[in-house]
């Protein structure tokens, strides 16, 4: 197998440079060796056959939120006084979280290679959700990241049901975190089994299932076999093998995978790197070489590598 096509469906872009020294910082990186921010990442896919990127939309606004509140009160605010900046405080992280799907969508157009996720955050939009939804549309958004536990809600939130069934119609992608664990002594809120009332409700919707080789495999698989004509997955957090140990999004091993994905279908598994966070999404390289080892044939590499990806995302 020569020089496979890989189509990365899951990678986190930034705004610069300098943004993603801040969010995912490498030490001892000089600037230059940093490539995940729309200026950069063409010449880095260009090196490596990656023909196409979806770049999913997400900022820890709650993290960040709480962050300026604790300083707040350090430096003795009154209770007033934090009540009123959580109210600024929210319109800064909707006008931020905007700013940055604006900017993704921005970068498509000038690159179709690009392709962008917009974040659509049902706690900080509120019922405005949709609205933020529709304005991405129009902006040339091919479709939403929804991660639970970052953003605090269950799958099946009211305010999301809308932009579901919006991008359903519209044939927008959705691509959702899935992991038992939870977050902050909160609730597990984004586990396999919450997407069930989703997949019901939405027969047609195109939807991404991220981190397959996480745990629970078991209702992963459960669902793969009740939602055959919507669900998809990605393998994103990759492979247990000799290089990577197990940890975050990966806890199936190189040699139960390839019997993992067959009984799922290796045609609605699709790559992705999750970079470029720490560990194996430093390269997507590095990632798609965890497919490279796993014992499938050459046909369902390159169908996990590219072909999976194109079927999804329509391209020929
Ligand atoms: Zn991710």
């Amino acid at each position: 197998m020569t020089n496979p096509e890989i189509i990365d469906i899951h990678l986190h872009l930034c705004r610069d440079t300098q943004q993603e020294k801040t969010v995912f910082p490498k030490a001892g990186w000089p600037d230059e060796w940093y490539w995940a921010s729309p200026d950069k990442v063409i010449p880095y896919m260009d090196a490596r056959g990656i023909s196409h990127v979806a770049t999913m939309n997400i900022i820890d606004t709650g993290a960040m939120v709480a962050g300026r509140i604790r300083r707040a009160r350090e430096q003795g605010a009154s209770e007033a006084e934090i009540a009123d900046a959580r109210v600024t405080l929210r319109e800064d992280m909707q006008e931020r979280v905007r700013a940055f799907n604006t900017l993704m969508c921005e970068a498509h157009a000038k690159e179709p290679r690009i392709i962008p996720y917009m974040m659509i955050d049902p706690i900080l939009f509120g019922e405005a959700a949709i609205e933020e939804l529709e304005r991405c549309i129009a902006l040339g958004a091919k479709g939403i990241k929804v991660h639970p536990s970052i953003c605090g809600h269950f799958p099946d939130h009211p305010n999301m049901m809308a932009v579901y069934k919006r991008c359903e119609e519209a044939g927008l992608g959705v691509l959702t975190d899935s992991t038992s664990r939870a977050r902050g002594g909160a609730e597990a809120f984004g586990t396999p089994l919450g997407w069930r009332p989703v997949l019901q409700a939405f027969p047609h919707l195109k939807f991404i299932m991220a981190h397959l080789c996480d745990d629970i495999w078991d209702d992963r698989l459960e669902l793969s076999r009740e939602f055959k004509d919507n669900l998809w997955f990605d393998m994103s957090g990759g492979i247990v093998d000799a290089h990577h140990p197990a940890g975050g999004h990966s806890m199936l091993t190189g040699d139960q995978a390839p019997r993992v994905f067959r009984k799922i279908g290796v045609e609605r598994i699709l790559f992705g790197s999750d970079g470029p966070g720490t560990g194996r999404g430093e390269d997507v390289l590095e990632a798609a070489g965890e497919v490279m080892r796993l014992a499938l044939t050459d046909a369902e590499k390159e169908q996990i590598l590219a072909g999976n990806a194109k079927r999804f995302l329509g391209l020929k």
